[in-house]
């Protein structure tokens, strides 16, 4: 498979579609973003990086921050604790609501929802900053050590912050907070605003296809942990389209209203892939059209 050849043909294509979505604006500095910008990368198995339009680009990673606490967590010895506290089902509702919650006692869904994965941010703060920790990581990863949080983007999304607030709140009612709610929340903004390219991405992210294994041949999980944390990136990680993203798409994958959605190919390579114009569920709209036709054109869905 060319794939140098294969990404100029998506580019082409999703380039000829006109349709973009809308950017991201309950967090202001996201909405001064080009909606036109456009980039994708696939990093094969060997860490080899193809990549076509903005693939070098750093945009603001949001939610995809959460498919690495996660991984940081379960990589603990007492990692598996974070199930007593947080699903795995889809929620079938948006990643900021608030309804499910009260019905469930206080126990998120799963991870990825923005309540799982303040419960994440909780857990991963038992060892330190959460923020730091994923940047130490990401850094190494990815091989660009000038990865950094986005002050600006932090600051922002702090000053518009109460749903988020509110759900912590919510789940310290219940008992399902280790650490002063203000704390947990610093963190996990700090953890959306760290800023990556696509290239960056698909890097930090081929552990999830190496079956757990890091760039540098250590090992960061174990085998049905990455196969678990793909597992729930494919049911949750796209939110309340992860059905209909699944059907078109057929890979775990983990989007943020950045407009980044990164995917996986166990096996075989990662694949990320960046346009700020979101649909209504918070997903890039473009992001989604391209993915599709990577698979459609390779082949290499997991089904
Ligand atoms: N930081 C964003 C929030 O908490 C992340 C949401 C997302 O990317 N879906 O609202």
């Amino acid at each position: 498979m060319d794939l140098a050849s294969l990404l100029d043909r998506i580019a082409f294509d999703v380039e000829a579609d006109d349709a973009r979505g809308k950017v991201a604006d309950y967090i202001p500095a996201l909405a001064r973003v080009d909606p036109d910008r456009f980039g994708m990368a696939v990093a094969e198995l060997d860490g080899t990086v193809y990549g076509v339009g903005d693939w070098r680009q750093p945009f603001s990673i949001q939610s995809m921050s959460k498919v690495f606490t996660l991984a940081l967590v379960l990589a603990q010895a007492e990692g598996a604790d974070l199930w007593d506290r947080v699903g795995r089902e889809p929620s079938g509702d948006p990643f900021n609501s608030l309804v499910q919650l009260e019905h469930e006692d206080g126990i998120p869904r799963n991870p990825f929802i923005n309540a799982g994965a303040l419960v994440v941010t909780d857990e991963l703060a038992r060892y330190g900053d959460a923020a730091e920790e994923l940047l130490t990581f990401l850094r190494k990863e990815s091989g660009t050590p000038t990865l950094a949080f986005d002050a600006e983007v932090a600051t922002s999304e702090a000053e518009h912050a109460d749903r988020n607030r509110a759900l912590a709140y919510f789940m310290a009612a219940y008992g399902n907070m280790r650490h002063p709610v203000p704390e947990v929340l610093d963190q996990y903004v700090r953890q959306c605003a760290i800023s990556m390219s696509c290239a960056d991405l698909a890097r930090s992210s081929l552990f999830l296809a190496r079956h757990g294994i890091r760039n540098d041949g250590s090992r960061l999980l174990g085998q049905s942990e990455a196969k678990r944390v793909n597992a729930v990136m494919l049911t949750c990680g796209t939110y309340d389209a992860a059905g209909q993203f699944a059907y078109r798409v057929g890979l775990p994958a983990k989007s943020g209203v950045g407009g980044g959605i990164l995917a996986i190919v166990p096996g075989r390579c990662t694949v990320c892939v960046w346009s700020p114009g979101l649909d209504k569920r918070g997903n890039s709209v473009a992001g989604a059209t391209a993915l599709d036709l990577f698979t459609t054109l390779t082949g290499w869905s997991i089904f």
